[in-house]
């Protein structure tokens, strides 16, 4: 199940469950839109891999299964790409 982190890793920006905004790779580095194409260039900037839009957790499974609320930002990764 995914983590669904809260928010981009580069601007810090709040990404709830439910937000159409978050792009995340494969190990779920989390960013948002923002970032993920005008600074990223649609590459993860920690592992090089793909960043493909988070799909959104319906409210009421949000309520079963909440989104992480451990927020984590590497804002020293972003702008600078990765290979
Ligand atoms: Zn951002
Ligand atoms: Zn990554």
């Amino acid at each position: 199940m995914l983590q669904l982190r809260p928010n981009c890793e580069c601007c810090d920006v709040d990404l709830p469950g439910d937000s159409d905004a978050a792009w995340i790779c494969s190990f779920e580095c989390t960013f948002c839109t923002d970032c993920a194409s005008a600074r990223l260039d649609g590459r993860c900037p920690n592992c090089g891999g793909e960043l493909l839009r988070r799909p959104r957790r319906a409210p009421e499974k949000l309520l079963k299964y909440p989104a992480s609320a451990q927020r984590v930002s590497k804002p020293e990764g972003c702008g600078k790409r990765v290979a």
